[in-house]
């Protein structure tokens, strides 16, 4: 009886797990406030009032709860939150390694993963359809 070889996973943006190092992309909510970015969405929830913040882009998939971001921040800061979605030139990310050694298992076998876009191609068109 033959098995079947296992299909190969896409890796999920923002993930890299080409070497045991298994770096992820973070972003960081601070800088899209700081920056104002017009994608970054908020609202009230009604029946709680509580509010909540995210991205229009899904950079970042996560619904931040804005009273919780601003206590994280008063007490050593937030930090960031996994990208799930591809960056724009704008986007506020950094690299996160999850386990850092040292030996040939931790080798960087994609240092283009560290590169940031250049944030001078930023385009407030960037992502809206194009007119017809
Ligand atoms: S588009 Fe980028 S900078 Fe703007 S809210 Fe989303 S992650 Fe933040
Ligand atoms: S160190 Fe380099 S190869 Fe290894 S997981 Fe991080 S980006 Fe990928």
């Amino acid at each position: 009886m033959s098995i079947a070889p296992l299909p190969q996973l896409r890796p999920a943006v923002g993930e890299c797990r080409s070497c045991r190092t298994f770096c992820d992309k973070l972003i960081e909510p601070r800088e899209c406030l700081r920056m104002r970015c017009p994608y970054l969405w908020s609202y009230v929830d009604g029946p709680t009032g509580r509010r909540f913040m995210g991205c229009v882009q899904k950079v970042f998939r996560g619904e931040i709860d804005i009273a919780g971001f601003e206590d994280a921040e008063r007490s050593g800061g937030f930090g960031g939150i996994k990208m799930t979605g591809e960056p724009l030139a704008h986007c506020p990310t950094r690299v996160e390694p999850a386990y850092e050694g040292e030996g040939p298992a931790h080798i960087c076998l994609n240092p283009g993963f560290f590169d940031a876009e250049d944030p001078d191609d930023f385009d407030l068109r960037t992502g809206l359809p194009l007119a017809s």
